[in-house]
């Protein structure tokens, strides 16, 4: 059986009574919908470094750029406590083989971004990262991370689910016994999906696959495993999927009749114009490349990055 996708995430999330009231955070995208698809790895920082449930809740307070965990009533600093106990989580996170975290949005130990740090006058500035999630995109920094609230924005849930299904692939290039093929092979069947984020870095891979020889396999495999992250991390546009779909279309000029030719152009410039949804020319062109039997398209990722059931490209 194929092995599941390792994701982290904040244990709220997935429905468990662990928050500071006793409640929790059910997020059914996340359960029922990615949950098909991957295993999660379940994290909550307050309850694993030994709180109660209930508790008093906490904030973040102090220097935004180092800021205190405390509770908000009496006043008691917790940060210690939890950056000892994240310390030791994140070296035994090491071993799950991670491809990603979904952190809980707006939380003093779990929350990845503009998070509230109160100032001696009980302002808050947006600005902090909670104490474990800070800790572990500090240990983790080329790991795709997402919170819950940013993944309801359909074009952050695309890229999101993309980077963490491309990492899998990456993952199991380097379980495979080292080589330059197991490279080449699988910078080949990126190439569009990488086009369709960063031109640059697609010119930057291709030159770096193409070097014969003269870098250590070792040095290789670092240097595109970075360049691959790098390049995923950049947001695909409508102007840079329509620049890859009409270079797909190049594939064709030989089989397409004028007006199929013209069809097709028409429904590029109708996604580019936000009129419908990539999923539409997406559809078209997969049926060209299976009826033509097209063999370099037919490997292309870039036409089926992640589970169709997912339906994410009928949102972006
Ligand atoms: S936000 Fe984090 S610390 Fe709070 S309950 Fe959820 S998992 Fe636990």
């Amino acid at each position: 059986m194929e092995k599941r996708i390792k994701l982290g995430i904040s244990t709220c999330l997935l429905g468990e009574n662990v928050r500071y009231d006793g409640g929790h955070k059910l997020d059914r995208f996340l359960t029922d919908t990615l949950g098909q698809f991957v295993e999660y790895v379940p994290v909550c920082p307050e309850v694993e470094c030994g709180l109660p449930i209930p508790r008093e809740s906490m904030h973040l307070e102090g220097d935004p750029d180092s800021p205190r965990l405390v509770t908000t009533r009496t006043k008691q600093d917790m940060t210690d406590r939890m950056v000892k106990w994240a310390q030791k989580r994140v070296a035994e996170l090491e071993d799950e083989g991670l491809c990603g975290f979904i952190f809980k949005s707006n939380s003093p130990s779990s929350g990845m971004e503009r998070i509230s740090v109160y100032n001696e006058n009980g302002m808050p500035v947006k600005k902090g990262a909670g104490i474990f999630a800070e800790i572990f995109m500090n240990h983790f920094p080329l790991l795709p991370v997402e919170d819950e609230g940013r993944l309801h924005d359909p074009e952050l849930r695309e890229n999101f689910i993309e980077r963490i299904f491309t990492l899998k692939r990456w993952r199991e290039v380097l379980g495979k016994k080292a080589g330059r093929g197991n490279v080449v092979d699988f910078h080949t069947k990126h190439k569009l999906l990488i086009l369709s984020h960063s031109p640059k870095h697609y010119q930057a891979m291709g030159k770096l696959v193409a070097q014969t020889g003269d870098l250590p396999l070792k040095e290789l495999y670092h240097q595109y495993q970075t360049l691959l992250i790098k390049s995923l991390e950049l947001k695909t546009t409508s102007k840079k999927n329509a620049n890859v779909l009409q270079h797909m279309m190049g594939y064709f000029k030989e089989q397409l009749s004028s007006d199929e030719k013209q069809e097709l152009l028409e429904v590029i410039d109708h996604y580019r114009k936000g009129y419908i949804p990539l999923v539409v020319p997406i559809t078209l062109i997969s049926h060209y490349v299976r009826k033509y039997d097209q063999p370099y398209l037919k490997q292309q990722v870039y036409l089926n990055p992640h589970p169709l059931e997912l339906q994410l490209r009928n949102h972006v």
